[in-house]
């Protein structure tokens, strides 16, 4: 592997971790998570990202997620340019680039990320309960679905990580911060724990810990750009990718 000899932080790279939040989607038409009010898309946060409020009303938790789900399919949703320039620092960046999202949209994977993970799961997704094997969805689910696996009725659920259950892929994702040089956090309020603490991780491992959001946050990064996602990340990519001394 081919390493960065002097980083836009003037420190060598060779292994950049990526957390993307709402705030990277937003410019493509998908509204932002508002914790501020508790309400996401006029929904009670308890309502329909939680197994209590999924527990007491299945067809709301899955009426509001097929609302998403068609929201994301629409013509008009695409990946804007962070998204681009994402894909573009994974492909160009000589060392390891792992991208980490908390969207559970799938709008990174159109722009042409592959090393990617989905901390909190996937609307194209759908899980048995009872199997835990998860299926592509396009359509509408509901409590009287059929499942796939087991022929049942009512065992599919979304495959989205909601408050109180634990995130996927944690052992990798704390691997790569432990192991990372640089941290960038882009579009993400850090109000959603665990993933409000990766830059602490990154930052006890002496990575250089980079915020981009149209306002800064309270977390303590080492350096702030404030924009939005669609302006500041192309161009922090390209800041990364010039860093890249020729061997
Ligand atoms: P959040 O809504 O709590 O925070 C969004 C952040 O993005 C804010 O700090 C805001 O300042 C910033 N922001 C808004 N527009 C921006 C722009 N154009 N450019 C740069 N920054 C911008 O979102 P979160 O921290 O990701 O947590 C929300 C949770 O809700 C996640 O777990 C996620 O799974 C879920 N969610 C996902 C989607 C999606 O998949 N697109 C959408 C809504 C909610």
């Amino acid at each position: 592997m081919q390493a960065v000899e002097s980083s836009p932080m003037n420190r060598p790279v060779k292994s950049i971790v990526v957390l993307t939040g709402a705030g990277i989607s937003a410019e493509s038409g998908i509204a932002t998570f508002r914790a501020s009010d508790g309400l996401w898309e006029n929904h009670r946060i308890e309502d329909v990202a939680t197994p209590e409020g999924f527990a007491r009303n299945p067809q709301l938790v899955h009426h509001f997620y097929n609302q998403r789900r068609q929201q994301l399919l629409q013509d008009h949703i695409r990946p804007n340019a962070a998204h681009m320039a994402l894909a573009r620092l994974e492909h160009e960046f000589p060392g390891e680039v792992l991208l980490v999202t908390q969207n559970v949209d799938n709008l990174h994977e159109r722009a042409g990320s592959r090393k990617m993970l989905h901390m909190h799961g996937e609307l194209l997704k759908m899980r048995c309960q009872e199997s835990n094997l998860v299926f592509d969805l396009r359509e509408d689910i509901g409590f009287d679905s059929v499942c796939r696996c087991c022929q049942t009725i009512g065992n599919l659920r979304p495959h989205i990580v909601w408050f109180g259950e634990m995130p996927f892929h944690m052992p990798q994702i704390t691997r790569a911060l432990e192991s990372c040089d640089l941290f960038m956090s882009i579009g993400t309020s850090g109000n959603v724990y665990p993933a409000s603490g990766f830059y602490q991780i990154a930052r006890s491992r002496h990575a250089h810990t980079v915020e981009l959001n149209l306002e800064q946050t309270a977390s303590s990064f080492e350096e702030h750009i404030c924009g939005p996602a669609s302006e500041i990340v192309p161009e922090f990519v390209e800041r990364v990718l010039c860093s890249v001394q020729s061997p």
